[in-house]
């Protein structure tokens, strides 16, 4: 039932594109144009209109019938939105049948026109989810982990992740509306929702609404799961819990730096299973460290809603043994958590002050074992947030190590599933970060730093020793290393060595705020390379890319993935396993 486009339609489109491409915020519809919407999900629509109109003489029709008769949502009629133009909002639509719809909007000199595609879901085909983000994880991450893990001799690796033998694998992109270059927020908000959003955006579409909050909102999987199911939810993050990802899985807001409001959303979600970093804005203001600004006691808060609450990885592991635990809140620290590299080895960065935390695997266990309590099921999210937060200051071998923790966190899902075949895993980056391994460094070989860098048949082999049980080598600064570079990077030192002090700091504040090479890495090592940047002198460390991001999937539904798709499919593959869509 498309309506036909008129001329005139075709050339207001036109109009359009010369407005967006001359930087003047365009007349809009949100949901955007080509948005699939999951049947009875609910979700905001907005029309923007460029000029300013009595609302009498603004017409909204959905296949061609009034949207008045199709939907009950209230609307919210805006006269003259910021100077910009009238606007109307209508929240908590639901399209219950499946099908093409045609949102068309007529006012006086303008026509606005979108199409969806609202599909439907089958019956539910699996009990459990297990969601597994290798946040920024790039291929090179995976490989590097695979020989620190595993080792390779003449070719060929002797192991191999746990995430590597999954049967269906599927190149995910992962750009948002506004970019070709997304972030955490609006890459994970695809998964969670099913929507594309803009970057530092999350749950919502990006309106030309000021406030942060009142953005057209789409229904996050959590949410939909706890309006139609008796499933449990479980959000697990090495980050802080209102970091991007955890926060994409229930929050809705324009800035993903509102780190107060997800802390408040976290708790508002009803979520069974909340463990990770991020304590400083859980607790009042009052309180030594807090980064709140009220006076709100959200631990507190959790434990009269019946949570257990723990904050080290002993107590984290006794509650999780206690046949009573039914709910379980866990903060490990006041900001991101250490990775496994610095609390397992090197007990570098913030270990010493901060000696209890759980390992990854331990809160994937923790989250497991109370979750699985639940005989409906339950969605499990576990990010492995510091992949992304050590390539980001281009220290490669930090991200190997915590590819290889979330490997190790994987096998645990994989172990749960075999006893519970009944669930899907789906392990998969929300976007990509930049680096490739080209070779291997020699420091036997003669020459200037740069030329022990072997590539074709000089690379040979790295000669790290035997991973350890849980696939750790012992030591990385070795004789022959992997030579592992970022392609998009600030001005910095490169020294060919890991960084057996805490983690790299490529470039310091230079002068007008730009960035340069950090020069204590000069002062350590003379024969280190300055290496000038090649993406804006105003960033500090390496950035995101395009790159597809591989996802791989094991479990009932997981033959869904092949191919190439785009991220709000794997949102659509786990609505629909999971049977929440309407028929
Ligand atoms: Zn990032």
């Amino acid at each position: 039932m498309t309506m036909p486009i008129s001329r005139s339609i075709q050339f207001f489109s036109f109009a359009v594109v010369a407005l967006v491409s001359s930087g003047i915020h365009a007349a809009a519809i949100y949901p955007i144009n080509d948005a699939s919407i999951l049947a009875g999900s609910k979700f905001d629509i907005k029309v923007e209109l460029n000029s300013v109109v009595n609302q009498n003489d603004l017409q909204i029709k959905i296949n061609g019938i009034p949207l008045s008769k199709f939907i009950s949502a209230k609307s919210e009629f805006i006269p003259n939105e910021n100077g910009k133009g009238s606007s109307i909002i209508f929240r908590d639509v639901q399209l219950s049948k499946a099908g093409k719809y045609t949102l068309t909007a007529n006012a006086v000199q303008e026509r606005l026109q979108v199409s969806w595609d609202v599909y439907a879901s089958g019956p539910r085909r699996v009990k459990n989810i297990i969601l597994f983000i290798g946040d920024g994880m790039t291929i090179a991450n995976r490989t590097a982990a695979r020989v620190f893990s595993k080792g390779i001799v003449e070719g060929k690796y002797q192991g191999k992740l746990s995430f590597d033998d999954m049967p269906n694998i599927a190149l995910i992109g992962t750009s948002g509306s506004d970019s070709l270059i997304t972030d955490s927020a609006n890459s994970m908000s695809a998964y969670t929702t099913g929507h594309k959003s803009a970057v530092n955006a999350m749950g919502v579409y990006v309106s030309r609404a000021i406030d942060n909050l009142s953005h057209p909102k789409v229904e996050t999987i959590s949410e939909l799961i706890k309006r139609n199911t008796k499933m449990s939810v479980g959000i697990v993050s090495d980050a802080e819990l209102e970091d991007a990802t955890p926060g994409a899985v229930v929050s809705h807001t324009r800035r993903r730096a509102d780190k107060q409001y997800i802390a408040d959303q976290l708790l508002a979600s009803g979520a069974e299973v909340i463990l990770g970093g991020g304590s400083a804005y859980f607790y009042p203001q009052s309180a030594k460290g807090s980064k709140r600004k009220d006076d709100k006691n959200l631990v507190e808060a959790f434990k009269s809603d019946g949570y257990q609450t723990v904050f080290t990885k002993q107590e984290l592991w006794v509650a999780s043994q206690d046949q009573n635990t039914k709910k379980l809140f866990g903060v490990f620290h006041p900001d991101n958590m250490d990775g496994s590299l610095d609390r397992l080895f090197l007990k570098k960065n913030t270990v010493a002050e901060f000696p209890n935390q759980p390992d990854l695997t331990e809160m994937t266990q923790s989250a497991i074992n109370v979750l699985s309590k639940n005989p409906n099921g339950f969605f499990l999210m576990v990010e492995a947030a510091l992949i992304d937060k050590f390539n980001h200051p281009l220290d490669w071998e930090r991200a190997a190590f915590d590819t290889i923790m979330l490997s190790n966190a994987v096998q645990i899902a994989k172990d749960f599933a075999k006893t519970h075949p009944d669930t899907l895993i789906i392990v998969t980056p929300d976007h990509t970060q930049s680096g490739s391994i080209a070779g291997v460094i020699n420091d036997t070989k003669p020459g200037p730093l740069r030329e022990k860098v072997g590539i074709y048949a000089e690379a040979g082999y790295p000669n790290y020793p035997k991973a350890g049980l849980e696939g750790y080598p012992s030591q990385i600064d070795v004789s022959k290393r992997l030579a592992f570079f970022y392609g998009a990077y600030p001005d910095h030192y490169e020294t060919l060595h890991p960084k057996l002090d805490g983690t790299f700091v490529p470039a310091v504040k230079g002068e007008g705020g730009t960035y340069v090479a950090n020069p204590k890495y000069i002062q350590l090592q003379e024969d280190a390379i300055h290496v000038g940047g090649n993406i804006p002198s105003y960033q500090d460390t390496g950035v995101h890319t395009a790159d597809d991001a591989v996802l791989s999937a094991i479990g009932p539904g997981s033959e869904k993935f092949h191919g190439f798709m785009d991220n709000t499919e794997v949102f659509k593959v786990m609505v629909q396993t999971l049977g929440l869509g309407q028929k």
